[in-house]
Formats: C-alpha cells, structure tokens, sequence
C-alpha cells in the first residue's frame, strides 16, 4: 500500500545549525572561534616528530604560526602550501588569544 500523507523523516531539522557548531576539521582548536574555510582536508601539516594533522587553509595557517618546526606536507599542492604559509605569516602564535 502507499501511503501518501506519512512525512518524510530522512533529514533531521538540526542538521543545519551542527555544521556551524561542532563540525570544524581536526587542526581547529576548540577555543578558536574561526570557521573553516574550503575543503576541511585541504592539506595536512607534519610536525617534527613526525605527527600529522589535516585540516582547511585557515585552521592549518593558524596551527603552523605557533608551531616550530612544523611544515606542510610535501605532497601538498605547492600553490595550496604558499597559501597556508602566507596565511601563516599574517599570524601571531595562538592567534585567538588576542583575538584574530
Ligand atoms: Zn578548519
């Protein structure tokens, strides 16, 4: 049988608001209230043990400003990691401590 007035459930009406909340990629540190910008797997940063972290240009610009010895993964798109380092560059470490 078909049922024509039963609703359609498939997408919850939350959806929308967690996007902004909670759904940052993972170089976003929690106390840094900037959304992403693009892609949230537009590059990864390697540091200088060897640890990895992926995540969109602005949260890896603002990772990479505060960390010595840590780069953009050679396999990066050069024009992507100049984006990331000029970004970088614009930064103070910790940059949401003085509220950029
Ligand atoms: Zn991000």
């Amino acid at each position: 049988m078909i049922h024509p007035g039963k609703p359609r459930t498939e997408i919850p009406h939350s959806r929308s608001r967690s996007v902004v909340g909670d759904r940052r990629c993972p170089a976003a540190v929690p106390k840094d209230p900037t959304p992403c910008a693009g892609p949230h797997d537009a590059a990864t940063l390697v540091d200088r043990l060897g640890g990895e972290v992926v995540g969109c240009v602005t949260h890896l610009a603002r990772h990479l400003a505060g960390a010595d010895g840590t780069r953009v993964h050679p396999f990066t798109p050069p024009s992507r990691a100049l984006d990331i380092y000029s970004r970088a560059r614009e930064l103070p470490p910790a940059a949401w401590k003085v509220g950029k």
